[in-house]
């Protein structure tokens, strides 16, 4: 077991503003303090519409063993996205059945979890000295969230509070709740225009979308934002940033919050040890746009656009795989074409082995799969199996790049990933997501990333795995057709197809101290026990024989069931080695001793002739399979006239 300490952390649709300062706050700290970092997370809304889908990502948290990990931190607010406190009860029942480990809650409050309280008290402070100190506004409306709502009352009174330290009142009716979302803002644009609410100087509102749709409205009714009216919105999302008037605005503090989340599990897990708290940066949280009158600030626009745009056609050099690269080069390298044209589940692996350059940086890729995760009658839609296997491992770390069919690795799904608890020099981030298809798991990855560069999480990586899961389920619905039609139905055994197929790996293995044979075998008298006990009954007998054909193979050997009632064994043995009459005593004594235990009215018996490859001249696999057939026509014919010769008594 390694030394160094490992946290969790619960979160959800990973490139969302919310959750993207929750990553950096939590690992800037775990990089000071050494930690290693495991983040599961879905990666979208947990109530996206498509509910298969859903249903698929948040699969990834049946994964955690929370006892493997010294801290857990619940981003309960990306967690609860449409409701899901089912979700988030299980998980914290699961947590307490599982561990003592230290949980902290961030974001809001949930049951009695130990809850960080988000810390947005400058941030807003700074909104409000910025429309009064710098645009003079002294007639300032509030727009908040819900009555009642912990978050909204909250943001209001710090910002009455500021507003008074500035010798202004707020008066009653420019007090105003509203639902956080756009609606709210389209309402107090049109009491202001109508003049059921006097204008105010500014509006400072507790969310940038409400503030977006007061914009919005108010500009549709013929008012002008900055000039009649300041706009001040709070959270510091993309549409902010984005809108056709950008929105002034500022970062809410997760960051911070979570950040203090890591320093009150590291006061738990090593009390003795120093806590140096996150340094926050107001000035660079603040956002300028176009809505208060300042001199917008582009950068942070164009960031914005090159976070969220697809296509944002820009001159590559080669150094941009070292660093991020934008959605628009993800859109245009054509890998899902690449990888949905995979012709074998191996080579879809190695197309995803080729494409993982686009999701750089990172210091290791990891894609574990359900061991059975081609068997298409097997399908996993809640937890994982005992048992993963890792089949890719792309590695960026300086170490050599390892080719993944040589790297397959069988391990107990409790550990989620054995490179998690190897020691290494310096601490990383793990980000753990589903691999799945609809509802269908089909197992997870792993990013393994430095913790600085948390921040790149982006639109790239969440589409880089749509890809890869939607290529892998193709490589699983092909290798299915495949699988239909090369193995008989009724017998599971090879058929005549899947026959020629094989004997091509086993003529490559070949060496020269090996000869190959061909048995055939036919089974005795199958129209008599159609005719007699019905078709069903035949149907056992067939697959009677071919229990006997798969219990005297070897591992290697080639069973096939060449149609009807005939069957081929097709292998490599020493020279020398193989004894035709011995194997056919072999093959009928395990023959009769299946059909002696079905006591049926009728015995199954069959017919069994060889042929061994000729040293002399190259292989004719039709030329040997005639031979062998022909020496079991006579096998059944010396056992037919037996047979009669008995019945006349001679
Ligand atoms: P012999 O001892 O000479 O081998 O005679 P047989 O009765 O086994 O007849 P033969 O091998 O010449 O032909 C096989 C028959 O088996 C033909 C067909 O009616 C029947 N048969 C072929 N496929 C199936 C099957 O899938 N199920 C059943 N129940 N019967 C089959
Ligand atoms: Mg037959």
């Amino acid at each position: 077991m390694k030394n160094r300490k490992t946290l969790c952390l619960l979160t959800a649709v990973p490139d969302t503003f919310h959750s993207q300062r929750i990553c950096r706050g939590v690992a800037t700290q775990c990089e000071k303090y050494g930690y290693d970092l495991a983040v599961f997370c879905a990666m979208i809304n947990l109530d996206f519409f498509f509910e298969d889908y859903a249903q698929g990502e948040r699969n990834i948290y049946e994964l955690p063993d929370f006892k493997r990990f010294d801290g857990i931190i619940f981003d309960s607010i990306s967690m609860s996205n449409g409701n899901q406190t089912k979700l988030m009860e299980k998980l914290c029942d699961k947590i307490k059945h599982q561990t003592e480990a230290p949980l902290v809650n961030v974001g809001m409050p949930f049951g009695d979890l130990d809850y960080i309280q988000n810390e947005n008290d400058e941030p807003i402070r700074e909104l409000c000295r910025h429309a009064i100190e710098v645009h003079g506004c002294r007639d300032i409306c509030i727009l908040t969230g819900r009555k009642g709502h912990h978050e909204s009352e909250e943001r209001l009174e710090i910002m009455l509070d500021e507003i008074h330290k500035h010798g202004l009142e707020v008066t009653e009716e420019h007090r105003v709740y509203g639902d956080f979302w756009y609606s709210s803002g389209n309402k107090l644009a049109q009491d202001i225009v109508s003049g059921k609410i006097k204008k105010p100087d500014a509006v400072i509102a507790a969310s940038d979308h409400m503030a977006l749709g007061f914009i919005e409205e108010y500009t549709k009714l013929g008012g002008h934002v900055p000039e009649d009216v300041v706009v001040l919105g709070f959270e510091g999302t993309s549409e902010a940033l984005l809108d056709d008037i950008s929105l002034t605005t500022v970062d809410s503090n997760f960051a911070k919050c979570a950040a203090d989340a890591v320093d009150r599990l590291r006061s738990f897990i090593e009390p003795e040890k120093e806590i140096i708290p996150y340094a926050q940066d107001v000035g660079s949280m603040f956002h300028i746009g176009m809505s208060c009158g300042c001199t917008p600030c582009h950068s942070d626009t164009l960031n914005a656009i090159k976070a969220n745009i697809y296509l944002v056609t820009r001159n590559y050099k080669p150094d941009v795989f070292d660093d991020d690269i934008d959605i628009g080069l993800l859109m245009e390298s054509y890998i899902p074409e690449r990888l949905t044209a995979s012709t074998s589940p191996d080579e879809c692996i190695t197309n995803i082995y080729n494409t993982a350059y686009v999701i750089s940086p990172f210091l290791n890729f990891y894609l574990c799969l359900r061991q059975d995760w081609l068997d298409t009658n097997a399908d996993v839609t809640e937890g994982y199996p005992d048992k993963m296997d890792l089949v890719l491992l792309r590695s960026m770390s300086g170490r050599q790049d390892i080719n993944v069919q040589e790297y397959r690795q069988t391990f107990n799904t409790e550990l989620m990933l054995p490179q998690l608890f190897e020691e290494t020099d310096e601490p990383s981030l793990y980000y753990f997501s589903a691999v799945h298809f609809a509802d269908k798991t089909l197992g997870y990855a792993v990013l393994q990333r430095k913790l600085s560069d948390c921040r790149k999480f982006n639109l790239v990586y969440r589409n880089w795995l749509r890809f890869i899961s939607n290529a892998l389920e193709m490589a699983r619905t092909r290798n299915r057709y495949v699988v239909l039609s090369i193995y008989d139905k009724m017998t599971g055994l090879l058929n005549r197809r899947g026959m020629y197929q094989e004997l091509e790996r086993l003529t490559t293995c070949k060496t020269v101290d090996k000869e190959l044979f061909v048995s055939v075998i036919d089974m005795d008298g199958l129209k008599y026990i159609n005719d007699t006990f019905g078709h069903s009954e035949g149907d056992h007998g067939i697959i009677r024989i071919a229990d006997a054909v798969r219990a005297v193979a070897q591992e290697n050997d080639i069973c096939c069931r060449a149609g009807g009632d005939e069957f081929f064994i097709i292998g490599l043995r020493d020279k020398g080695a193989f004894d035709a009459d011995k194997y056919a005593d072999d093959f009928c004594g395990m023959l009769s001793k299946l059909s002696e235990s079905d006591n049926k009215p009728y015995v199954v018996t069959a017919s069994i002739g060889s042929a061994l490859e000729s040293e002399n001249s190259d292989l004719n696999i039709e030329a040997l399979i005639a031979e062998a057939d022909e020496n079991m026509y006579h096998y059944k014919l010396s056992r037919r006239r037996r047979r009669e010769d008995r019945r006349e008594g001679l």
